[in-house]
C-alpha cells in the first residue's frame, strides 16, 4: 500500500490546472450561455477540452482517448472541477459518465462511433435512468423498448435528466422484455434528432444547473443502437459504479475548493484586531476539514485502486460515496461559517460550492441507498426494499 501520490501524478496534476485556468474565461461564458438556452460556448469548450486533453481521460488510445487508469482519471476530474465545475461536468461525463458503458458492453463500431466521437469532442452523452415513479426504486421503470425491423421504438419518460440539453446522445435504460423483472432492462444510445424524442426546457436546480425531461413518442431509433437488450441490468450497474466515482470526484474538488479558499480568508480577514485564524475555534473547524478532506480523498482513491480486476468493487463505492457526499457538505458549510456574512453571499465562491456539492446526496444513488446496500453486503442479505406482495408476510 503506497497513499502518496507519485512525482509524474503530481506533475499531472499541475499540467491540467494550469490548462483549465486558460480555459476559464470561456467556461464562465458557457456556463452563462446555457442557463440561456445558448448551448454555442459550451460546444466550443468541448472542442477546446479535446484539444487540450482534457476530455475522456480513462478511454482508450485507440478511440481517441487519453488512456489513463481509473485514479489518475479521478485525481484530475478533482482538479479540474476545483478550478471550475462546468470544466468538471465535461471532464466527467466524457470520461466516467455513460461513455463509459458504451466501453463496456458495445461493439467495435459503437465504440469506434461513439468514444471516438466524445473524445474529440463532437459529441456528448447524457444518462437516461430516473422516471417519474421509478427514483430511488429504479428497476420500477415503465419505458419501452420494441424490436421493429431493423428499428428499436420507445415510448416512455425520464424525468431529472443532467446535461441533456448541448448533448447529442442519451445513453437510455429501458425495458426491453415484459416479465416485470430487473432482467427486462436493457440500454440504447439514443440520439436527440431522432424522431419521437423530445427534451423539456429544464427544471433550474439548486446549484444553478439544469435537470431536464426526456419523451419518447413511438421515438424510432437503429437497431444498432442497442448496447444491451436485457439481462444487463447487473453488468450496467456496475459499470454506473464508475460513473458514482467520477461524481465523487467532482465532490471532492468542490470541498478542497471551498477548503482552500476559506484557508486563506482566514489568514486575511482581522477581528478584534487579530486574524481569524489567531482563534483556536477556527483553528480546530479547520483542522476537522482537512481531516475530512484527506478522509474522503483515501476512500475514493481507494476504490479507484482496487480496479485492476475490472469494474469498482460496489461496496467500496457505496463506502466512498456516502462518506464523500457528507465530507463535502461539511466542509462547505465550514467555510461558509469561516467567512461569515460574506460565506453566504453570492459575491464570494463559498456559497456555489456548497450548492453543487449538495445534490451529490441524491444523485447516483440517495445516501440512504448506499447505507442500505452497506448494511445488506454486511448482513450477507439481498435486502430487498420491495413491499411484499398480496399474500406474503414481508418477513
Ligand atoms: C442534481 C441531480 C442530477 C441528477 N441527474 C440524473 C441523471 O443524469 N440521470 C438520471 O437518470 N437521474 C438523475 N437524477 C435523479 C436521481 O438519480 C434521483 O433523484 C435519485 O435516484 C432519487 O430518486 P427520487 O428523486 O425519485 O427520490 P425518491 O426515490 O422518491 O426518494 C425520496 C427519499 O426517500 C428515500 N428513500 C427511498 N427509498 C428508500 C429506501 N428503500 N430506504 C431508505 N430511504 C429511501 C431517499 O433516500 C430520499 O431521501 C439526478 C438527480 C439530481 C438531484
Amino acid at each position: 500500500m503506497d497513499f502518496q501520490l507519485t512525482e509524474s501524478q503530481r506533475e499531472l496534476i499541475d499540467a491540467t490546472e494550469k490548462l483549465c485556468r486558460q480555459l476559464l474565461p470561456l467556461a464562465k461564458e458557457a456556463h452563462e450561455a446555457e442557463t440561456k438556452g445558448d448551448f454555442a460556448p459550451l460546444q466550443r469548450l468541448r472542442r477546446q477540452m479535446a484539444e487540450a486533453g482534457l476530455l475522456a481521460l480513462n478511454m482508450p488510445q485507440e478511440y481517441g482517448g487519453v488512456g489513463l487508469p481509473l485514479l489518475e482519471t479521478l485525481l484530475l476530474i478533482q482538479t479540474i472541477q476545483r478550478v471550475d465545475s462546468t470544466l468538471g461536468g465535461l471532464a466527467h461525463r466524457t470520461s466516467t459518465g455513460a461513455i463509459g458503458a458504451v466501453l463496456e458492453l458495445g461493439t467495435d463500431a459503437q465504440k469506434s462511433r461513439f468514444v471516438s466521437g466524445v473524445a474529440r469532442g463532437e459529441i456528448g452523452v447524457s444518462i437516461g435512468i430516473t422516471e417519474p415513479d421509478a427514483g430511488s426504486a429504479a428497476t420500477a421503470m415503465k419505458t419501452r423498448a420494441r424490436i421493429e425491423g431493423d428499428d428499436v421504438i420507445i415510448n416512455g419518460q425520464k424525468i431529472f435528466i443532467s446535461a441533456a440539453k448541448g448533448h447529442h446522445y442519451t445513453m437510455l435504460y429501458c425495458r426491453f422484455g415484459n416479465t416485470g423483472r430487473a432482467s427486462d432492462i436493457g440500454a440504447i444510445m439514443v440520439p436527440h434528432d431522432a424522431p419521437g424524442f423530445s427534451c423539456s426546457g429544464g427544471t433550474l436546480n439548486m446549484a444553478g444547473e439544469r435537470q431536464y425531461e426526456l419523451y419518447f413518442d413511438d421515438c424510432r431509433v437503429p437497431k444498432a443502437n442497442i448496447l444491451a437488450e436485457s439481462h444487463a441490468f447487473a453488468k450496467l450497474i456496475s459499470v454506473y459504479n464508475v460513473e458514482r466515482l467520477g461524481s465523487i470526484s467532482r465532490m471532492l474538488g468542490s470541498a478542497q475548493a471551498a477548503f482552500e479558499f476559506a484557508l486563506q480568508y482566514v489568514q486575511e480577514r482581522r477581528q478584534f484586531g487579530r486574524e481569524l485564524a489567531d482563534f483556536q475555534g477556527l483553528q480546530w473547524m479547520l483542522a476537522d476539514m482537512k481531516v475530512k478532506l484527506e478522509a474522503a480523498q483515501m476512500l475514493t482513491y481507494r476504490a479507484a485502486s482496487n480496479t485492476a480486476s475490472g469494474l469498482p468493487s460496489p461496496l467500496e463505492t457505496s463506502v466512498a460515496k456516502v462518506y464523500v457526499a457528507q465530507a463535502a457538505k461539511e466542509i462547505c458549510d465550514d467555510a461558509i461559517q469561516l467567512l461569515g456574512g460574506y460565506g453566504y453571499m453570492a459575491e464570494y465562491p463559498v456559497e456555489r460550492l456548497y450548492r453543487e456539492v449538495r445534490g451529490g446526496s441524491i444523485y447516483g444513488g440517495t445516501l440512504q441507498i448506499h447505507k442500505n446496500m452497506i448494511a445488506g453486503h454486511l448482513l450477507g442479505r439481498k435486502n430487498s426494499q420491495w413491499a411484499p406482495r398480496s399474500g406474503e408476510s414481508g418477513e
